[in-house]
């Protein structure tokens, strides 16, 4: 079954066109990597799946409910509730301890704070983090950081993962160690991933291939020709 599809989508930042009538879909449980050039308009997409950004015209839709009529306090909710992010770059608190940090969406979700830290302090064995609970993020490595990051973007079990170029920042080993733990951690919980990324190594990971250039989606069998 579909759990996330974009139909025809069109979004353009003032006179710049990034997305000209785009559509994808997402199966549940699926790991899709989005693949293109630089500018192509991968995280432009990932954005108006998410319900960060809202179309000029198409459609997104996400388990049968339309995501952009939806107001954007009901996309927040929908975001919060239902959906997990991680990103390249810089995404953690730098004021809070690293399992506060993995807590944060259950906290922000109404879970008591004590229940909120066991449930993040649970993911640190597999993290590889074990006994560096209460540091802060500026003391761990690029890659724990970024195993940091995952670990908060699943904590609350999210049907959708979107990570956009989650191994960019990162050499190809500590990269390769990001993927695993992702790939692992989604197929458990059954989450769908949409994952943006120029590096064919990390698209790899995926179950399917899809081409963004120039906006449009191109499907991976026609990449080559
Ligand atoms: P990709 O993720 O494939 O690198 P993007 O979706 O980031 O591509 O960008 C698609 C196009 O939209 C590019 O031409 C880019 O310069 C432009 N763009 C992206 N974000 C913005 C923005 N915030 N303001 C103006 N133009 C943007
Ligand atoms: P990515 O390819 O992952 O989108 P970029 O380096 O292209 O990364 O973009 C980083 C940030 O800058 C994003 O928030 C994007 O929206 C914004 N951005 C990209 N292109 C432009 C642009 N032409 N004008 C303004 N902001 C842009």
């Amino acid at each position: 079954t579909t759990a996330l599809e974009a139909r025809d989508v069109v979004f353009s930042f003032k006179t710049t066109p990034a997305l000209r009538q785009a559509s994808i879909a997402v199966e549940a449980g699926e790991i899709l990597a989005i693949m293109g050039p630089s500018g192509s308009g991968k995280s432009t997409l990932l954005h108006c799946l998410a319900g960060i950004l809202v179309p000029d015209s198409g459609e997104v839709w996400f388990d049968g409910t339309r995501v952009d009529t939806l107001t954007e306090e009901k996309r927040s909710a929908l975001r919060r509730e239902k959906f997990g992010f991680v990103f390249q770059f810089g995404q953690l608190v730098p004021e809070l301890t690293v399992v506060e940090n993995v807590a944060l969406p259950l906290l922000l979700g109404g879970v008591r704070r004590a229940e909120a830290l066991r449930r993040a302090g649970g993911w640190f064995p597999r993290l590889g983090l074990e006994g560096m609970e209460q540091r802060r993020s500026g003391e761990l490595s690029g890659g724990q950081a970024q195993r940091v990051a995952l670990a908060r973007g699943l904590v609350a079990g999210p049907r959708v993962l979107f990570a956009d170029e989650p191994t960019g920042a990162l050499d190809s080993l500590t990269g390769e160690q990001v993927m695993d733990l992702l790939v692992s951690s989604a197929r458990e919980q059954g989450t769908s991933v949409v994952l943006v990324t120029h590096e064919p190594r990390v698209a790899a990971y995926a179950d399917r291939e899809v081409m963004v250039r120039d906006g449009k989606v191109i499907a991976a069998d026609r990449i080559a020709s």
